[in-house]
């Protein structure tokens, strides 16, 4: 996967670059954008075409409509991308069509275009080859930068590229498999995983992979307990999946046999109900009260933790340790972003919640690397690759 061809092994000049950006920007009722944040990321991509003189066409999805929907037309994002690029930005209001074809034959070097939501065409979800042919053929090179959708195989992100001449990976692209890289193919040892989160059923493939990778594993969150009950702990009114109680005494098994050190926490911060002002007590493992449920970490989890991690020179990290939406359970979640920042060490983390917490902790710029993908970077924690970054060209 890092051997693919990126930004620097194409020829861009003059050329017609298609780029996959990911302008799934949050908005509000009426549209208008509520956090920019991913246009800006996509900006050294689309200047370095900019600057190489290409011809360059961006697509996106915008959220989940259900066809055309005027409230996820990407025509605002066209604005801000102009603002931002200090540039005009052509909009057309068309995934592919006529309009599309208008604008493409006028379209001249160092221009950008930005075509309509993606998926306001049914085909894109579904992968349709009408589509992913009709897209390939108004570029000489396709370029994807859109690491978050990179997991899933959909016309714009997935089948354009069978039907391309050449492509390669983005700016954002490389950084997301260059980080992931190190971590997994030449870590720095001791290497550290840090695994929370809720449910231990979404994340099975995740713990299997870093069990073959890693040299300790550190369960959190809400999954712990699972383990915990499997162990034959009682949970009290704990977040737990029964089901999955036999797989996860499999895991530990696992961990055994390759000899990865697995560690479960200690204590927990425990409340009987799951809300801001709730009354709270700290138990060890063996003490949760049958009332009661464990919601963030305990100190002496974080004490654990702090040793564990003393000589890690490699630690990755996914899922919260703690209800860390919550203010009363957010503790735990935040000291142990900021030990790990506080360490310094080559540190990669991402999820959904995982980067929403470290945005919260005020740490994120102390990591070595968070991902924006959430699911794509669990997929890529759990199988090592992602399908939209195999079919792109080699160098
Ligand atoms: P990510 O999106 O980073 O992969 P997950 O989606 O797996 O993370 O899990 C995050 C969720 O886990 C958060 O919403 C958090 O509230 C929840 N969580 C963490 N610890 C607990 C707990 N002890 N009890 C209930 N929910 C928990
Ligand atoms: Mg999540």
């Amino acid at each position: 996967m890092n051997t693919k061809k990126t930004l620097r092994d194409i020829d861009p000049r003059e050329r017609r670059v298609l780029v996959r950006v990911d302008f799934n920007v949050p908005i509000d009722e009426k549209g208008n954008i509520l956090d920019d944040s991913r246009i800006r990321a996509s900006l050294k991509t689309i200047n370095y075409l900019i600057d190489k003189r290409a011809k360059v066409i961006l697509m996106s999805h915008l959220d989940r409509p259900k066809g055309p929907d005027p409230r996820f037309s990407l025509a605002n994002v066209a604005e801000r991308l102009s603002r931002l690029l200090n540039k005009e930005v052509k909009f057309v209001p068309q995934v592919v069509g006529e309009l599309v074809d208008r604008e493409l034959e006028s379209l001249k070097p160092g221009e950008v275009l930005l075509l309509e939501n993606v998926r306001f065409h049914p085909g894109e979800t579904k992968n349709d080859e009408e589509l992913a042919k009709k897209l390939a053929s108004y570029c000489d090179i396709f370029v994807n930068d859109a690491f978050g959708t990179a997991h899933r195989k959909h016309a714009s992100t997935y089948g354009v590229a069978l039907y391309v001449k050449e492509s390669a990976m983005g700016f954002l692209m490389e950084e997301e498999v260059e980080y992931f890289f190190k971590a997994f193919e030449s870590p720095v040892r001791p290497f550290v995983a840090l695994i929370g989160g809720a449910k231990v059923s979404s994340k099975l493939g995740v713990i299997r992979h870093l069990i073959d990778k890693v040299d300790k594993i550190i369960i959190g969150g809400a999954m712990a307990f699972t383990f915990l009950k499997a162990r034959g702990y009682n949970i009290g009114k704990s977040l737990v999946e029964d089901d999955y109680m036999e797989l996860a005494r499999e895991l530990e098994v696992l961990a055994k046999s390759k000899k990865v050190k697995f560690y479960l926490p200690v204590d927990f911060v425990v409340a009987t109900e799951v809300r801001d002002n709730a009354p709270t007590a700290i138990r060890a493992y063996q003490e949760i009260p049958a009332n009661m449920m464990g919601l963030d970490i305990g100190p002496a989890t974080l004490q654990l933790i702090r040793e564990i991690l003393q000589d890690a020179q490699t630690i990755i990290w996914n899922g919260p340790f703690g209800v860390f939406e919550l203010e009363r359970f957010r503790s735990g979640s935040v000291e142990l972003a900021r030990l790990v920042a506080n360490l310094g060490v080559f540190s990669v983390a991402g999820g959904g919640e995982t980067e929403a917490l470290l945005n919260v902790a005020g740490v994120r710029d102390r990591f070595s690397h968070v991902s924006t993908g959430g699911g794509a970077f669990l997929e890529l924690l759990e199988k090592g690759t992602l399908p939209c970054i195999e079919v792109l060209n080699e160098k």
